[in-house]
């Protein structure tokens, strides 16, 4: 698995001066057009080249061509018809209205808190399954996660259930080593549902507040592991059930919820490697074509590079 390149690379002076320029036309060429618009009756032709810029945008953050199209149509209602005296003006509706789309399509990404969900719901141990094909940063994810609960006074008790990944077992071994957490391990090809038991009953006996269950992720479309994942919830039954994914994966992120919405089911994403360069328009899709909240979003490859989704953040993101 190549490593995401973090760092943007070095750009040399010309190239610089070139992009300020750049940039300094563009919004040349905007503002003029704003005073285009200005004292008569904006009409659908009027900004149909506006529009096209945003779709432009939408797309190469990742956006779905679905969702790019509700929010430029939204963009359109609420620019048709209007007459305005000044650009800024024009330029406060259209921010307003591109805030306002994104706004309602991530409703459900507000204010999550893992901290808080746990120790409401008061239930012990509480559960949590992890899904996520191989590579998408599972195994970091789940040690993130359990160094969060841990800061906050919450134990946990990981289950290496990815029986037939060795490396898997081992990269879970050594995170609950150095955060000083135990592990069920299973035997090489072993049950992971039995695994995953064992660690609930190790948690119940132990006073353990929760439970991580690591699960397989292997790439190919595989009934086997449909199958083996369903077993792992119907015996564990999760309080919660997380999909990892990555969100260099782009489109293929999208499909990978789909399937595994289709086939297992899942409540919420934590989207990891946001530090590389994707600007993480999957955010969107989820939400919109999944119904489904991103939770928390990887930001790095150490422990506490694990933060909560802020979709003020996102906004400014998508638009910068
Ligand atoms: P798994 O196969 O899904 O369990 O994936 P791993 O947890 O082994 O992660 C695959 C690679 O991605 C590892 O090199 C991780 O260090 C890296 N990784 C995981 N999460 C992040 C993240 O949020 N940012 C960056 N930059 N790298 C990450």
């Amino acid at each position: 698995m190549p490593q995401p390149n973090t760092q943007s690379p070095p750009q040399s002076v010309t190239e610089k001066l070139k992009d300020e320029k750049k940039a300094e036309e563009k919004s040349k060429s905007r503002f003029s057009f704003f005073d285009f618009l200005k004292y008569k009756t904006i009409k659908e032709d009027d900004i149909a080249e506006l529009i096209e810029e945003f779709r432009y945008q939408l797309l190469e953050a990742d956006v779905s061509y679905e969702v790019s199209e509700k929010i430029l149509e939204d963009l359109k209602n609420s620019l048709v018809g209007k007459k305005v005296s000044r650009s800024e003006e024009i330029e406060k509706i259209i921010t307003d209205s591109l805030k306002k789309s994104i706004e309602e399509i991530l409703t459900k990404n507000r204010g999550f808190d893992l901290v808080k969900e746990i120790k409401s719901k008061g239930k012990k141990p509480y559960v949590i399954v992890f899904f996520g094909v191989n590579g998408v940063g599972k195994t970091t994810t789940i040690a993130k996660v359990a160094y969060m609960l841990k800061k906050n006074g919450i134990s946990s008790i990981i289950a290496a259930s990815d029986t037939f990944r060795a490396a898997a077992q081992e990269q879970l071994a050594y995170h609950a080593q150095k955060l000083e957490i135990p592990l069920v391990r299973g035997k090489y090809g072993g049950d992971p549902a039995a695994v995953a038991f064992d660690a609930i009953n190790s948690a119940k006996s132990r006073n353990i507040d929760v439970v991580l269950i690591d699960t397989a992720g292997r790439m190919h479309v595989d009934a086997d592991l449909v199958e083996e994942l369903k077993r792992v919830v119907r015996i564990t039954k999760p309080d919660l059930r997380i999909l990892v994914l990555d969100s260099l994966a782009g489109n293929d992120a999208l499909e990978q919820a789909r399937y595994f919405e289709n086939n297992i089911g899942y409540d919420a994403v934590i989207l990891t490697k946001v530090d590389a360069d994707a600007k993480g328009g999957i955010v969107l899709s989820l939400a919109y074509d999944l119904k489904k909240p991103v939770i928390y979003l990887g930001i790095g490859q150490e422990y506490d590079s694990l933060v909560p989704f802020d979709p003020d953040w996102f906004i400014k993101r998508i638009f910068q």
